[in-house]
């Protein structure tokens, strides 16, 4: 069977409860024995509240550029191409860059567990995204 999405049909906002500001996910395989596959959209500067997945999450860059932080760690950049393998109950949160777009196809393993929004502060320690952009 081939998804195809040329429309909006599968698409929805990302809920402010969980997100700040814009994205939107477009639905690939709805929740099957615990597996959600999900390609987000991040507008410049939007990103997920802090969040842990409980059997763990793997997401993979399609296009733009992004950042990806775990709990304790200082933010690192995500690029096209780029693949992450979050591990069962580790705190992180991911997002587009601060002037740049993310597109990540996101396989969720058991249920998420949503937390507390990124603060600006948080969002602000981040490093560019774009490689050879300077301040
Ligand atoms: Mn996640």
């Amino acid at each position: 069977m081939i998804i195809r999405h040329a429309n909006t049909e599968h698409a929805a906002p990302a809920k402010p409860s969980q997100f700040t500001g814009r994205a939107v996910g477009d639905s690939i395989l709805p929740a099957t024995d615990g597996v959600i596959i999900n390609t987000m959209t991040f507008e410049p500067g939007a990103r997920t509240h802090w969040h842990t997945h409980e059997h763990g999450q793997i997401l993979s860059v399609v296009t733009g550029y992004g950042l990806i932080c775990t709990a304790g760690e200082a933010p690192e950049a995500l690029r096209p191409g780029d693949w992450v393998w979050i591990p069962p109950g580790e705190r992180h949160w991911h997002g587009a860059g601060p002037d740049t777009f993310l597109t990540h196809t996101a396989i969720s393993l058991g249920a998420t567990q949503w937390s507390d929004e990124v603060s600006a502060e948080e969002y602000a320690s981040a490093p560019h995204t774009v490689e050879g952009e300077s301040e």
